[in-house]
């Protein structure tokens, strides 16, 4: 089908996850052609249930925050001396992303299995496939960039990690899918946070006027149902909680 995208959350933990829960992963396909969303700890074997990760067209990283980017350390593994040995893949991201994974985990094969370009807001990222990146800065800790992929009439918008700000309702705007996170749950939020609550992430959604909001990253201790439910209500629309290798087509909002 044209113009078709779907998304399958590989990971939806927080920082610390809940047994049985990977770190932040979302993997947006369209047609032949797979973006990683983020790669959290726990989320590099999750990804390989689904895609050959050397034959995805690029890992898109929020920011540099472990939990959203430290499996890019075993994915160079993989490249360097696994099934991936040959190939390379195109890693979009924060700036220093590199220099981060290195000072971590040494200089060797970052050069050789990746090419690593710098997330530019004024600039699309055509990835092929018919899919289109667009971006946008989000207040968090460090550079953080939510993120947009267009393909035809369907799109679907991660909005990394955030305090709540006005640029995210302007980048998923008319979005099928928010995906959105939720770290405060049903609040209210801690002082000086740089995350949402569930009621925040539905008043984005409904300021953005998305077709569905899928709700991720909420903190352990949080009560789903409440949480799920304060949502809800601040959207009046389409709610559920992203589930992990549950496969998500993307209609237009
Ligand atoms: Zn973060």
């Amino acid at each position: 089908m044209p113009h078709t995208l779907t998304l399958t959350p590989v990971g939806v933990g927080f920082a610390y996850a809940r047994p049985g829960e990977a770190q932040s992963c979302y993997l947006v396909a369209g047609g032949e052609t797979a973006v990683c969303l983020d790669l959290g700890s726990g989320t590099l074997n999750r990804l390989q249930q689904q895609v050959a990760p050397e034959r995805l067209a690029a890992v898109v990283i929020s920011h540099r925050h472990s939990d959203h980017c430290v499996d890019l350390v075993s994915l160079r593994v993989y490249m360097m001396v696994g099934p991936g040995r040959g190939s390379r893949v195109r890693v979009i991201g924060p700036p220093g992303l590199r220099e981060q994974l290195a000072a971590f985990a040494g200089a060797d094969g970052w050069d050789e299995s990746f090419t690593f370009e710098i997330l530019d807001p004024s600039t699309a990222v055509d990835l092929g496939g018919g899919i289109v990146l667009t971006c946008a800065r989000v207040p968090h800790s460090g550079p953080t960039h939510a993120i947009r992929l267009d393909r035809g009439a369907a799109s679907v918008t991660y909005g990394a990690d955030c305090a709540p700000n006005d640029v995210l309702p302007a980048l998923a705007a008319g979005s099928g899918v928010l995906l959105a996170e939720c770290s405060e749950g049903v609040g209210p939020a801690a002082a000086g946070s740089t995350h949402l609550t569930a009621a925040d992430a539905g008043r984005i959604a409904r300021r953005a006027g998305v077709g569905r909001l899928l709700l991720t990253h909420c903190a352990p201790e949080h009560d789903r149902d409440a949480t799920l439910a304060a949502a809800r209500e601040a959207f009046g629309g389409d709610v559920e909680w992203a589930r992990q290798g549950e496969e998500v087509v993307v209609s237009p909002a």
